[in-house]
């Protein structure tokens, strides 16, 4: 008998994240420099990290020999800090990823079910399957933004996790926070919502969902230092939830889940706003570019809260590939049944310039 007839088959039968296309492996495929190839796949911040998280970091590195906090208490103090909450309604870990996962953990069994909007983070359907949880996923109104109305409707007395995302990946559309108050409102109590704010840094007027957590309900405002923060790959982010809610997810978690640079360099990055104000400058301006080209050609786009943008380009697949032997790495959007469909990084002007280039070529 083979091993995998004994293996968890929610497991087996799982189909893994496809993250955006790594840099060095494109340039080993179509044998360029990676220095020629443009990354504009997975959202992250063309500007880099804050300065000042790097030289943390640097100087962190000669410690790594000693364990990290486990308990991250200097990081979650600074975040309680930051929103005004108690230490005891903070949690951090391996980027936003991992409180997923660690909400999938705390919440969900067979039986149980999830909610989240149509064409929602990969990640979700991944750790409601993984944990044996029906996944209910909501058509949108107008198509692309989350119908919470229609959301609330589907809750049952099964239902422990709702998703919203806002502003939500990959469309880029944003709920207000009028229709967010009436949702929560009228939340059940066994259910756990779950507002994962992985690019709330680029929304023009940014909801306030903590003051859902400060009025005592059972909300998780999940953040990251992946998008905005330019840290994706020292792999840190953060809950703002309930002590009860804490309190499961800290038990849930692996003891040391945050290494000592992503604390370090987590840390120094929320001193630095004049750096998230830079990247958030910069966002807008290549959004414009993005949306002007758009509109010249006639392309059908979804107005973009967010640091990446959805555009009809006939044949997302096609259009990708012939993108990509050109050096350009975008995100084609079949997985999530928008064929038609690529999400484009807003990225730096020169990479940019560089995508808008190659995609007038294609078109
Ligand atoms: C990128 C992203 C995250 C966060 O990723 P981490 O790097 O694990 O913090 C979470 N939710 C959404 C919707 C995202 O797009």
């Amino acid at each position: 008998m083979s091993i995998i007839s004994y293996a968890n088959q929610n497991v087996y039968e799982l189909v893994a994240y496809q993250p955006g296309k790594p840099i060095e492996e494109t340039a080993r495929e179509l044998g360029l420099r990676p220095e020629d190839i443009v990354k504009l796949a997975s959202n992250e911040n063309s500007m880099g990290p804050s300065p000042m998280a790097v030289q943390a970091m640097q100087q962190a590195a000669a410690g790594v020999h000693i364990y990290p906090d486990g308990a991250s208490f200097s990081l979650r103090s600074r975040v309680a800090a930051e929103h005004g909450v108690g230490f005891e309604n903070t949690v951090v870990a391996n980027g936003s990823s991992e409180l997923i996962e660690l909400l999938g953990h705390a919440f969900l069994r067979p039986g149980t079910e999830v909610i989240a909007a149509d064409y929602a983070f990969t990640l979700y359907p991944i750790v409601a399957k993984l944990l044996g949880a029906d996944y209910i996923s909501i058509p949108n109104r107008d198509k692309w933004t989350h119908n919470l109305e229609a959301m609330l409707a589907a809750i049952t007395p099964r239902t422990r996790l709702v998703f919203i995302t806002n502003p939500t990946n990959p469309v880029g559309t944003m709920v207000t926070q009028a229709e967010l108050e009436s949702f929560i409102e009228r939340v059940p109590e066994h259910v756990v919502v779950a507002i994962d704010e992985a690019y709330i840094e680029f929304a023009g007027e940014p909801t306030d969902s903590v003051k859902f957590v400060k009025a005592g309900k059972q909300v998780a405002v999940l953040r990251t230092f992946s998008k905005a923060y330019g840290l994706a790959g020292a792999r840190c982010g953060y809950a703002i939830t309930s002590p009860e809610i804490a309190d499961l997810l800290n038990k849930a978690r692996s003891p040391f889940n945050v290494n000592s640079l992503a604390q370090v360099g987590a840390l120094a990055a929320l001193d630095d706003k004049k750096h998230i104000a830079r990247s958030v400058n910069m966002v807008n301006q290549g959004r414009q570019a993005y949306v002007q080209f758009f509109e010249e050609k006639g392309l059908e786009y979804v107005p973009s809260h967010t640091n990446f943008i959805l555009v009809n380009v006939g044949n997302g697949v096609e259009v990708f590939r012939k993108a990509l032997s050109r050096g350009v790495i975008m995100r084609p959007m079949a997985a999530y049944g928008l064929t038609e469909y690529i999400r484009i990084t807003i990225g730096n002007a020169q990479e940019n310039a560089r995508c808008i280039e190659v995609l007038s070529e294609l078109l």
